[in-house]
Order: structure tokens, then sequence, then C-alpha cells
């Protein structure tokens, strides 16, 4: 079955081709990173109207990568929710017409659950059950994953998301949109025993998280230097992001860890931007060595958002599959909600 994948929830258009039988076979991405960057986020009806610009070349481009075309097709997968109202329209219009054009079935896909199976698109990739630490821009969750659509919320945090407190700290060190990966890369240059900030509920006994906390820490500390020395050089700057980056790596292993312990599972998957962050993994895999779990990621390209993670979920799902007509997008849909398959 060739499934085709549309993802267009926030600032990226993705559109992808996956076969049941031979696996990942096209893979398209748009991001709108520079579109936004002048305004410091994104912008909701610059988003939509550039998703209504590059969802056709794209699909075309993924057809002509595998030489397929329209009528080979067995299904179209869109992500439904959650993100952008205006967004997610135009992948549902999209999916759903094209569907309704080629007669063939369209399933909406929660863009969750497209992050947290994406790791089964590595090689090699972990059966169920597993722990999935998913960190993403609006998201920091760990769950205990027993099947498709089998997810128990296990902790969350309180307040912001971890690649939001990677987003607003950057922005507050006078990084460019989109601070995340800039910040973490800068980390790498950055001294870790400079500065030492707050690891937010390390010590608690329950999964909660919280990194807001830890974006206000950064703030009094950049105050601090200031007052001490004027400018913030560059140097400091670095070492005030590997701080940073030290504090929410340790909580999101400490967590993770504790994760494993309280389910028994042996198995830990990451899933969402945050993990393509080289410290996690690494930090991740030292751990996972030392106390014989095994720990799997998604290949670094498919972190982010893209069409590749919704086609595979989408053909994860292909029995709910519903017949084209009468249409929806929601904004906001709980993961937990979801039906098992
Ligand atoms: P959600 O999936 O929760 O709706 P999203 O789609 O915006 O949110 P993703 O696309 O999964 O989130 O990830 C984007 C986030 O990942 C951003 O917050 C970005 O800063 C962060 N990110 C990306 N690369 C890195 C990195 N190397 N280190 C830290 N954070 C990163
Ligand atoms: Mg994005
Ligand atoms: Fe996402």
């Amino acid at each position: 079955m060739l499934v085709l994948g549309i993802e267009s929830s926030c600032d990226e258009t993705g559109v992808a081709l996956y076969d049941t039988d031979a696996g990942l076979v096209a893979h398209h991405l748009h991001t709108q990173m520079a579109m936004h960057a002048e305004y410091g986020g994104v912008v909701p009806e610059l988003a939509s109207r550039d998703h209504i610009r590059r969802v056709v070349p794209l699909t075309e481009a993924c057809l002509a990568e595998a030489g397929k075309s329209l009528t080979d097709l067995d299904a179209i997968a869109y992500t439904e929710g959650p993100g952008l109202g205006g967004a997610l329209l135009v992948g549902a219009s999209y999916a759903n017409a094209l569907a309704f054009g080629l007669g063939i079935p369209v399933i909406s896909v929660h863009h969750l659950e497209g992050h947290l199976l994406s790791p089964l698109l590595a090689e090699p990739h972990p059966a169920f059950p597993f722990v999935a630490l998913l960190v993403s821009g609006g998201h920091t969750q760990l769950m205990a994953v027993r099947g498709v659509g089998d997810y128990e919320v296990l902790g969350e945090t309180l307040d912001d998301a971890a690649g939001e407190a990677f987003d607003k700290t950057a922005k507050l060190l006078g990084l460019p949109y989109p601070g995340g990966p800039l910040l973490s890369k800068l980390a790498e240059q950055g001294d870790p025993n400079r500065f030492t900030l707050p690891r937010p509920m390390l010590k608690s006994d329950n999964l909660e998280m919280s990194f807001s906390g830890l974006k206000t820490a950064v703030l009094t500390l950049v105050k601090q230097v200031q007052a001490e020395s004027g400018e913030l050089d560059d140097a400091t700057r670095n070492d005030i992001c590997r701080a940073f980056q030290e504090a929410i790596v340790d909580v999101l292993v400490q967590k993770s860890l504790k994760a494993l312990k309280l389910t028994g599972m042996k198995q830990l998957v990451v899933a969402g931007g945050v993990g393509a962050n080289k410290q996690l993994r690494a930090a991740l895999d030292a751990a996972a060595a030392k106390r014989g779990f095994a720990v799997f990621y998604p290949p670094l390209a498919l972190c982010t958002d893209n069409g590749a993670m919704i086609a595979y979920a989408g053909a994860q799902r292909l029995k709910f599959a519903r017949e084209a007509g009468g249409f929806g997008v929601k904004p906001r849909w709980d993961l937990a909600s979801l039906p098992k398959a």
C-alpha cells in the first residue's frame, strides 16, 4: 500500500510517500523559518498562505522522486491536529479533495502520534512496548507506549515545553529566530563548569517537569553578569547557553530513567525536535550503556516536523481510514483520546 502523507500544522509543509512494503520512498519539506524570522515567531496567516503555495509542488516532487503517479496512491494521510487552525485546513482540504477525486481513503493523523512513531522509521527500531520521551516545540511528555494508539501519559511539563524553553531562552540571549538549534550549537563551545542553573523538579518523586523557571533563571544570570561586567561577551553567552543546556538535558535524562524504572520497560524512544539535540543524545546513550537499556531516535532529518511521520502513522492506521466526505481540523487534540489500532 502506498500512502501519501501531508503535514501542515505549523511552519513546515512536509509531504512524503510511505510504502508498507518498501518503506519511506520519498520525502520533501519546505520550512517557512526564513519567512517568519522577520517577525520573531510564526505568523499564522502567512503560514497558511505559504502551505497553499507549497503543497502541490512538494507532492509532485515526491511522486517524481518515487517514479509514481497519483493513481498509484492507495490512501492519503494528513495532520488533523493539533496545530494552527488555518495551516491545518490547507493540508486537510488538499488531502480530502485529492482522496475524493482519486476515490481512495483519507486518514486523519494526530501530529504527536506522528512524532511518537517516527523512531520506527529508523533502523534498528524497537518493538512495543517502550517508554517515549516526546520533546517538541509545544509538548514535553513521558509516555508508556504499548501499541499504536495505546498511549499512557506518565508525566509532562507543567508549563513550557523543552523546545519552547530553548527558543525563549535563545530569544532573551539575543539570538536570532528560531533560536533553539542555534543555542545548542553555541552551547557546544561553552564551558560547562562556569555557571550552574537550577534543575526544576529534578528531585520530585513523580514524572512532572517544569521549564519556565529555568528561563527566568537565565534572565537573572544575564542581568547579574551585565551588572558586573557591562555587555554580555560571546564567550560568556556561550557559557550561559551551556549551563542552560546542561540543566535541561539533566532533567530530561533523569526523568526518562525514572519512567523506565517505574514501567519496568527496557527501551526508550526519543521523538520531537529537541530529540535532535546532540548533548541530549550523548547523555541518553551514556545512561543506556551504563544501565543496560536501549535508546532509539528518529533519523535526524525526521526529528522536527515532516510528512514522513504522517505518512507512516497513517499507514499504521489504514484500517481507521474514513470514506471521503466531511472533514475538519482539531487545533487542540488530546493524544491520550486516540483509539487503539
Ligand atoms: P509540536 O510538535 O509540539 O506541535 P513543533 O512541531 O513546533 O511542536 P518540533 O517540530 O517537533 O516542534 O520541534 C521544534 C522544536 O525543536 C523547536 O522548539 C526547536 O527549538 C527545537 N529544536 C530543534 N533542534 C534542536 C536542537 N538541536 N536542540 C534543542 N532544541 C532543538
Ligand atoms: Mg516548525
Ligand atoms: Fe511537531
